[in-house]
């Protein structure tokens, strides 16, 4: 399917058009459709496939940007990355007045109080942080629609386990998880079982 035949909002279809994409990468064509329906996905796939801008795409069109609350919330291994998601997320967004934040370690604690307190629609970050952030009612998630865990597999590598299991506690029993992961490990299936539902598999 090319970007128009995938019924996406028209301010939304603009910023990836602005942003340079032309037609959809492989794991776009298969993965964003099926995002879409809001079923929890697994979306197996390496750096350099586009995937970023998958969910990027798929968690785009559903916030509701005439509310402030924090609808959505990506979690990725590394500071670096977390930035770098929320750049692509600002970028796509464009043209829809999306307020996005990187919420990661390292940073000063009072600068994310005073971006949360402002609302962001999505949050990208490290486990560690957003994890903390709930903790101490920074950020609010009672509206929180979908969580995506980015390279599910260097999450679990780098033991970050406990702290998506505590995140995900505190969201709405109905949100949708979606997970990419370069490798469908033993402790990535072990993950997906406990927090997804039925989940539909999508190989690249
Ligand atoms: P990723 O797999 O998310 O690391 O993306 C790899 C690179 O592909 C990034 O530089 C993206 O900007 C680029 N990219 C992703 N989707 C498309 C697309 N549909 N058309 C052109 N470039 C794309």
């Amino acid at each position: 399917a090319s970007f128009e035949e995938m019924n996406l909002k028209e301010d939304l279809l603009r910023g990836i058009y602005g942003y340079g994409f032309e037609a959809p990468s492989a794991i776009q064509s298969r993965a964003i459709m099926q995002i879409l329906t809001g079923k929890d996905t697994i979306a197996q796939a390496q750096s350099g496939t586009g995937k970023t801008a998958t969910f990027s795409i798929g968690m785009l069109n559903v916030i509701d940007t005439k509310k402030k609350d924090t609808q959505a919330i990506v979690l990725s291994p590394t500071r670096e990355l977390a930035v770098q998601i929320n750049n692509v997320i600002q970028n796509l967004g464009d043209y829809m007045n999306i307020h996005s934040y990187a919420c990661i370690g390292g940073t000063s604690v009072g600068e994310d109080l005073k971006k949360l307190q402002k609302g962001q629609h999505i949050v990208s970050g490290t486990p560690g942080r957003v994890c903390d952030m709930i903790k101490r009612r920074n950020l609010n998630v009672r509206n929180v629609k979908m969580l995506v865990l980015d390279e599910a597999d260097e999450l679990m590598t780098k033991g970050f386990q406990e702290q998506i299991y505590d995140i995900y506690k505190t969201l709405p029993p109905s949100t949708q998880v979606v997970v990419v992961s370069a490798t469908l490990t033993k402790e990535v299936l072990v993950m997906t079982n406990k927090f997804m539902n039925d989940p539909v598999k999508i190989l690249v």
